[in-house]
């Protein structure tokens, strides 16, 4: 489906090949994450698109952490990210790389400039030196310190990074031009203090290089060609190339920028993420309810699924907002190809069919899908049975056109088994339904009743004494708000306070039980449901609510 989708950058890779610029092999993209947080659904987007170049044109992809902010980062996210590309379907190409496995060589270039009299330490705190960058439409003031000598700024530069100046106390600068109208040019920072340890490097170091001094010379050391980035970064290209200029790099790497996936009730923000994490909104960055890679994994989302969903969007100069409904609807469509067929029932109503013998158990034959050959298992029929409280309804003159289920004195298919008729009702002392009393139609299943007999229509139920008790959680959207986070109010008070019920009565068929961890099935008029990764067994199953048959938002 790719080929069909607007992609301006394989149009340009495409070019440059045809131009002679490079061969098709010699295509070299990379996904960039910074392991602060797991990866959500954008990077995905980022994931595909990097990793989909590289494959199509027969190059290669590297996975490369930017890992310059150590306060920031952590080892868990470098090896959930790790883990994330891969489950996706990708590989990266050789080892993992690091942004710090190069702070030796950014060291020798910060001098190199300085050398050049193109770069220098200034001494301005973080408020003065904002202050003197001045604003947009007006040009900023030089640094006091912007004419130190080169020996004077090696020799200060040295001494930051023997850990000599307090943070926050000195940073080196980038001498380009402090009236340019793009804000990034106005001498921007290379490195900054920290007196923190890294995940990768220890405590060697106490300066580390900011974003923009690293990236463009990290694709450069890579042999990158094409470095792809979202539109944020545009005004950040000008920079990236100035240091390429006046840097001795081994490439010339080139940046383009796409716009970022927005879904609409979705918060795409590794902070934001965190911060429902820290705060105990959710469970944790695996939550269902998330929009991380591991969230959606959890929930039920296949490989599959994401990846066609992200070849399906074009990738464009523009940002733009994605319905969540398009993305369920890649969800279902391949859940609804892929997914074996089961029953369960969510909330329990009891059946007993009085005409057929207690102790006695058919096992029953069912298709697992209507279309694809997967095969049939074992439906256990007994005397006993549930089916969903939703589909029994005491009042008989219900009309059949409304209530296409079990009603008083009426007839109604099991799925896979008998017709059946229900003759009267026990209740609770609330008076709810507590136990149907049923007859069973003789030799109706797989065939048609006889003349006179028409069921209202088809109900799925699970045997009451082979069918297993399981936890099934059902997931809705995480917030109530299309944008919950382009308002002025915190984005946690649009949170949709049910977007998680818990239902402990469940009733599953048997073959559902001995399901394997992260196994997808689609319970019949109900929807899609997973075996969770980490909580689900034989002996206490725990299912997850993928999603539902059909869009129910949109109704
Ligand atoms: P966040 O703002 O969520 O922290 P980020 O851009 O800071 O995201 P990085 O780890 O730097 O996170 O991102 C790695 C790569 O993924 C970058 O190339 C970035 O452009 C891309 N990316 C991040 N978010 C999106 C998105 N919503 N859509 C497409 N690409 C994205
Ligand atoms: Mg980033
Ligand atoms: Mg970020």
């Amino acid at each position: 489906p790719e080929s069909h989708v607007t992609n301006f950058v394989r149009d340009v890779i495409e070019a440059d090949i045809a131009a002679g610029k490079l061969t098709s092999e010699q295509v070299v993209t990379r996904f960039p994450p910074e392991p602060n947080g797991y990866l959500h659904v954008g990077h995905a987007k980022s994931i595909c698109l990097n990793f989909g170049l590289a494959q199509s044109f027969g190059g290669q992809c590297n996975l490369r952490f930017d890992d310059t902010n150590p306060g920031k980062e952590d080892q868990e996210y470098v090896d959930a990210i790790m883990e994330d590309v891969r489950w996706l379907g990708f590989q990266w190409a050789g080892e993992v790389r690091y942004a710090s496995d190069y702070f030796d060589q950014f060291y020798a270039w910060a001098q190199e400039l300085i050398g050049k009299g193109l770069a220098y330490v200034c001494d301005l705190s973080p408020e003065q030196a904002s202050e003197y960058r001045g604003w947009a439409t007006q040009p900023g003031k030089p640094s006091p310190f912007r004419e130190r000598s080169a020996e004077e700024n090696l020799d200060l530069l040295e001494r930051m990074k023997n850990g000599e100046f307090d943070e926050g106390s000195r940073v080196l600068r980038a001498k380009i031009d402090m009236a340019s109208p793009n804000m990034n040019l106005r001498d921007p920072i290379l490195y900054r203090i920290r007196k923190q340890s890294h995940h990768q490097t220890g405590d060697k170091w106490c300066i580390y290089p900011s974003y923009d001094f690293s990236h463009g010379q990290e694709d450069a050391l890579e042999g990158v060609t094409h470095s792809i980035c979202t539109l944020e970064f545009a005004d950040h290209r000008p920079l990236y190339e100035w240091f390429l200029e006046n840097l001795s790099v081994p490439a010339k790497p080139r940046q383009y920028e796409f716009g970022r996936l927005n879904l609409d009730y979705t918060v795409t923000s590794k902070r934001k993420l965190k911060r429902l994490v820290d705060e105990n909104h959710v469970a944790g960055w695996d939550d269902p309810r998330m929009p991380t890679i591991h969230g959606m994994r959890r929930r039920g989302f296949s490989a599959r699924a994401i990846r066609n969903f992200c070849g399906s969007l074009p990738v464009a100069k523009s940002d733009g907002v994605v319905s969540i409904a398009q993305f369920e609807s890649a969800v279902r469509d391949d859940l609804d190809k892929h997914a074996p067929r089961a029953m369960a029932v969510l909330n329990p109503l009891k059946l007993v069919i009085e005409n057929y013998a207690e102790g006695k158990q058919e096992n029953l034959k069912a298709a697992n899908h209507p279309k694809e050959d997967m095969g049939e298992r074992e439906l256990p029929f007994t005397r006993e049975i549930y089916i969903d409280a939703s589909d029994f309804n005491e009042d008989s003159s219900l009309s059949r056109k409304k209530f296409k289920r079990l009603v008083l004195g009426d007839y109604v298919r099991l799925r896979g088994a008998y017709v059946i008729k229900a003759n009267r009702v026990e209740h609770n002392a609330a008076g709810e339904p507590t136990t149907v009393f049923c007859e069973l139609v003789e030799n109706t299943v797989g065939e048609d009743p006889p003349e006179g007999i028409k069921p209202r229509g088809v109900i799925h139920w699970v045997s009451a004494s082979a069918g297993v008790k399981a936890t099934i959680r059902v997931y809705d959207r995480l917030f109530l708000n299309a944008s919950p986070d382009k308002g002025e109010e915190d984005f946690l008070t649009h949170i949709n306070p049910d977007a998680l019920k818990i239902l402990d009565n469940c009733w599953i068929e048997p073959s559902l039980a001995t399901a394997a961890p992260e196994a997808s099935f689609q319970f019949e008029r109900e929807g899609y449901f997973v075996a969770d990764r980490f909580d689900h067994s034989a002996s206490a199953p725990v299912f997850n609510m993928t999603i539902g048959l059909r869009d129910s938002w949109s109704d």
